[in-house]
């Protein structure tokens, strides 16, 4: 396996708060790689500093073999990151904003072909606001490509998805990974990094207190004797769900 990303020993302070203490992971390459934990737990800031956003206190980051403090120019060019909503131009349709976003990255960018890509065709013409909370993830998603990075960083894609346009996002992820993009994402849903992820940290109050893949992690713990407290069924609500409303997505 080869490692994409090395964070070692990193801290980040801000004033008095210690966000950050001390976290050490290895991202590999072609992998879906899932930070988990609570919120305030330090998973943004973690990544806002691998993506070179912000500033660390200290510690060592390495993106593709390139230092975080001598390169990060070079590491800006082969990452993809979500960008904030209020970038969005409200003027500009998405595919204007795509083609802005190609000549900002330098790069220029086929914005029916990254719209196809999230299956956005029809909206080529479309404001950004206008998009429903699944369509505006996906666009957003497809900006991370258009530099045609090497990693993606998704902090919290699916949060306030409905099931249908969560799903619909997985499968989305899933085929970007198979082109070969590492992935590093974000979420509160354990379900969710359950089928996605092929390997999760596990962050709480800035410290890494657990990495592996679900499978092992979920072992690791039932080898402690631990069972849970009700019988559980073979199908949950989410099932009932998914069975009644149907898998096609709603927002278009
Ligand atoms: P998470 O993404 O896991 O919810 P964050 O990385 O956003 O956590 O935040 C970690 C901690 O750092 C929280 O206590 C948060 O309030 C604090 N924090 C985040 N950003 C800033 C900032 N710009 N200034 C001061 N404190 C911040
Ligand atoms: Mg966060």
């Amino acid at each position: 396996m080869n490692t994409i990303i090395s964070v070692k020993d990193l801290y980040k302070t801000y004033g008095e708060l210690e966000a950050v203490k001390g976290i050490s992971f290895d991202v590999y390459e072609g992998e879906i790689f899932g930070l988990l934990g609570p919120n305030g737990a330090g998973k943004s800031t973690t990544l806002e500093i691998i993506e070179t956003l912000r500033q660390k206190t200290s510690g060592e980051v390495t993106v593709d073999g390139l230092n975080l403090d001598t390169s990060s120019e070079d590491i800006k060019k082969i990452i993809g990151v979500q960008l904030q909503s209020s970038g969005y131009y409200p003027g500009l349709n998405l595919t204007e904003l795509i083609t802005l976003f190609g000549g900002l990255y330098n790069r220029p960018a086929d914005a029916r072909e990254l719209l196809g890509l999230v299956n956005l065709q029809d909206k080529a013409k479309a404001k950004f606001k206008e998009l429903s909370g699944g369509q505006k993830q996906r666009f957003s998603i497809a900006t991370t490509l258009i530099n045609q990075p090497r990693i993606i960083f998704l902090d919290e894609p699916t949060t306030g998805l409905d099931p249908q346009a969560r799903r619909n996002l997985w499968d989305l992820i899933r085929d970007i990974r198979n082109k070969g993009t590492t992935v590093i994402i974000t979420t509160h849903y354990m379900d969710e990094a359950e089928v996605l992820c092929d390997r999760v940290a596990i962050i709480d109050s800035g410290k890494l207190v657990a990495i592996n893949t679900p499978g092992r992690l979920i072992d690791d713990l039932l080898e402690t004797g631990f069972e849970r407290k009700k019988e559980v069924k073979s199908a949950n609500l989410e099932d009932v769900f998914i069975q009644l409303t149907g898998k096609e997505w709603r927002d278009e």
